[in-house]
């Protein structure tokens, strides 16, 4: 039976123009970009065009683009290393986040708190998960080092007011970091839009190579490597960079902001007609994360009394491959704390399904599974 991947949240193929354009470099442009002679030279000009185009991309100057190794490195890099330099020029320790980051912010703020004493506080969200600027507002001290929340959520979609909240902290003079990771694909980014002073990007979520990220650093944003050695990334990450992934993750970028309201109309469709097919002919079924107000790709849902794991590999034999949203534990689950701050008892938490859509996906497909998942809901409902 055809396998149909339904889970773009966690992984997408690399699109075959990334992968061309990426080929060269792994053979015959070579050279390191730190070299003085031609060979470096030539890779140099390569890095500085791809920094050229991503900075274009979000409306920042090259200078202010940090390439990682990965969307969790740039999420490491900004909390850390602006909370390092916050706390040496400063005495700054309070950190606020959002209660929907995630892992690698919500892992990184919690090991600055535990380990470097930092004063982690968790913002409130509404029963969307999406973060209240008034509420953000106010919770803001003099001693605030940093503010993180997440720009679309990966586990419910959800989009947060970003613009808003960057005018908040512009104004209150404190740095606002966005993890842009889900969004990349699928949002249109403007860092001076957003006021944003550090915004985390992923080459794997939009057709682009696995191994490689951005982190963009607003000129003057207090910030330490987290990584140290030599001067590379303008002295914020250090190694020798990997120029093929630059290249690859660049090119990627500059494709998903070519179509990217016609293929966000394409994909709301078909996330719609899956959205009401699944709450009308679905009885204990409920939609999570808002129901405009997020990514165009994204169907999440929770069934009461269902064994949300179960029910992925009755899909899985059924040919569809989704998520819970969630890197559940088998044996031991507990429910996501993402859904938890939506306020979702544990019965309705531990049955859920993450559907995301993707450049395959068609109304065939969606039609497809929400022919099949009725049934496959009642027999992981009956399991428990
Ligand atoms: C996937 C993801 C990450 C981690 O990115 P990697 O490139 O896989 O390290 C971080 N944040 C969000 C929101 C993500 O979806």
């Amino acid at each position: 039976m055809a396998k149909i991947y339904l889970d773009y949240a966690a992984t997408t193929p690399v699109d075959p123009q990334v992968l061309q354009i990426m080929l060269p470099y792994f053979s015959t442009v070579f050279g390191n970009p730190s070299s003085i002679h031609n060979f470096g030279q030539e890779a140099d000009h390569a890095l500085d065009e791809a920094r050229t185009t991503t900075a274009r991309l979000l409306n920042c100057r090259k200078e202010e683009i940090v390439f990682t190794s990965c969307g969790t490195e740039s999420d490491n890099l900004a909390l850390r290393g602006v909370a390092f330099a916050q706390l040496k020029s400063r005495g700054l320790k309070h950190i606020l986040i959002s209660p929907v980051e995630h892992h690698a912010v919500s892992h990184t703020a919690e090991q600055l708190k535990e380990v470097f004493g930092f004063d982690l506080e968790y913002l409130d969200v509404d029963e969307y998960g999406i973060v209240k600027p008034d509420e953000l507002e106010s919770r803001i001290r003099s001693d605030t080092a940093l503010v993180s929340v997440i720009y679309a959520n990966n586990e419910i979609g959800s989009i947060n007011p970003i613009s808003e909240i960057g005018k908040i902290c512009r104004e209150k003079g404190v740095p606002f970091h966005s993890d842009a990771v889900q969004a990349g694909a699928h949002l249109r980014i403007d860092v001076q839009k957003d006021r944003l002073d550090l915004l985390s990007l992923g080459g794997h979520k939009m057709y682009g190579p696995k191994g490689v990220g951005a982190l963009y650093v607003r000129a003057g944003v207090p910030m330490l490597p987290s990584q140290t050695g030599g001067k590379q990334e303008g002295g914020l990450r250090a190694g020798t960079q990997n120029l093929p992934l630059i290249v690859g993750f660049s090119e990627a970028l500059r494709i998903a902001n070519i179509d990217l309201d016609e293929r966000s109309i394409r994909l709301s469709k078909l996330r719609d007609r899956l959205i009401d097919g699944v709450l009308r002919n679905i009885p204990g079924s409920r939609l999570t994360g808002h129901p405009v107000q997020r990514l165009p790709n994204h169907a999440s849902f929770v069934f009461e009394g269902a064994d949300g794991n179960y029910l992925l590999t009755l899909l899985d034999i059924a040919g569809f491959a989704c998520s819970s949203g969630s890197a559940c534990k088998v044996g031991n689950p507990q429910p996501s704390e993402v859904l938890e701050a939506l306020g979702l008892s544990r019965t309705w938490a531990l049955g859920s399904l993450r559907i995301t859509l993707g450049k395959d996906s068609t109304e065939e497909i969606v039609d497809q599974l929400l022919e099949k998942l009725p049934a496959l809901v009642q027999k992981a409902r009956r399991k428990i």
